[in-house]
């Protein structure tokens, strides 16, 4: 089978390699659809050089192609859907919807498990991980579908986490696709006003599509000014960091109210942050957090299938698996938001 690799710095290319064989308790899914994630760039920006590289991906869905022993529950020709971590969905931590602290748990692409842009991807905890999807494997609904891997779910996370529901304000920070599905997500979940800081007119204007009410083109302080003046002055209520610089940290603590919550789920570039006096005398909520997404798939799932959400609309680009090199360098190089991969 072919499969993407990852060698080095802007290094990726579609490598032959040995076909899976499920062990005990594993299956392997022909894919149907993957996608590349924002957080698949920081590897491709800074990744040392290594002769047997890594394999890549981590967003993807198919169909069951053979199941290991001790597999209940999935059978071949199943088509299902993987979160972009995997889990065995029993444990205390899972039963405490924090499957990404799952000990039996783990991600694609470390430790000898693939990734999930190949052909085929050998699936570990398989029963615990894999949702099952009621639709053809021709759907037109995968890509919707797929942003439930990862990308949806994280903005719900970022929403879920701040407390967003009828009526709170929100200010989304970052317009990537993490932002604008937290723009959809805050939607789904009631909130009003929405206010999307974002910088690239193109990609907010998808955002208002979404739900975003208003949308700040400007930055920093002038653009924390924005928001304030979008909120009587006080600042948001919720704040959905996702993009995870020092900057638009700051941002957020300018953009939130006093008594409010910032939630943080882009990958952080910080170490430290403004977390002293200033933010105990401001009763501020700092939450959020890599998203388990296994957690939330079940109870989104039905408003996908029932068309009332479409967050595939974020995908703006589709390849196959030789274009997916292309991919990364469209998504890298902005001429992309995000891009899907149908082999
Ligand atoms: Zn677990």
């Amino acid at each position: 089978m072919r499969a993407l690799k990852i060698v080095g710095v802007r290094q990726v290319a579609v490598r032959e390699r040995l076909d899976p064989r499920p062990a005990a308790g594993e299956v392997v899914v022909q894919m149907k659809a993957a996608a590349i994630c924002g957080s698949d760039l920081h590897p491709y920006r800074s990744m040392p050089a290594t002769n047997q590289g890594r394999p890549m991906g981590h967003e993807f869905l198919g169909i069951v192609e053979d199941t290991g022993a001790q597999v209940t529950g999935l059978k071949r020709g199943d088509l299902v859907l993987s979160p972009f971590t995997y889990a065995d969905n029993t444990c205390f931590w899972c039963r405490s919807g924090v499957q990404t602290s799952c000990p039996h748990g783990g991600r694609y692409g470390f430790g000898g498990v693939d990734g999930g842009q190949g052909e085929a991807v050998r699936v570990p905890q398989a029963p615990g991980t894999l949702v099952k999807l009621p639709v053809p494997a021709d759907s037109a609904l995968l890509p919707s579908l797929m942003t439930l891997t990862d990308v949806f779910c994280t903005g719900h996370h970022a929403a879920v986490t701040a407390q967003v529901g009828s009526g709170v304000s929100v200010a989304v920070i970052g317009d990537g696709a993490v932002g604008l599905c937290a723009v959809l997500a805050a939607r789904r979940l009631g909130a009003e006003p929405i206010i999307l800081m974002g910088r690239h007119a193109d990609r907010t204007e998808l955002g208002a599509g979404f739900g975003a009410t208003d949308i700040v083109l400007a930055s920093g302080e002038e653009g924390v000014e924005e928001v304030r003046k979008l909120t009587g002055g006080h600042g948001a209520d919720a704040v959905l960091e996702c993009v995870g610089s020092m900057q638009t940290l700051t941002t957020s603590f300018g953009a939130v109210r006093d008594g409010g919550v910032i939630s943080r789920v882009g990958v952080p570039s910080y170490t430290d942050g403004p977390i002293g006096m200033d933010m105990i005398m401001r009763n501020i909520t700092l939450t959020g957090g890599v998203d388990p997404a296994r957690h939330y798939i079940g109870g989104i799932l039905a408003d996908v299938l029932e068309g009332r959400i479409e967050p595939g609309r974020v995908f703006d680009r589709t390849v196959g698996l030789d274009g997916v090199p292309d991919g990364y360098r469209a998504m890298a190089g902005r001429q992309s938001l995000k891009v899907l991969i149908i082999p």
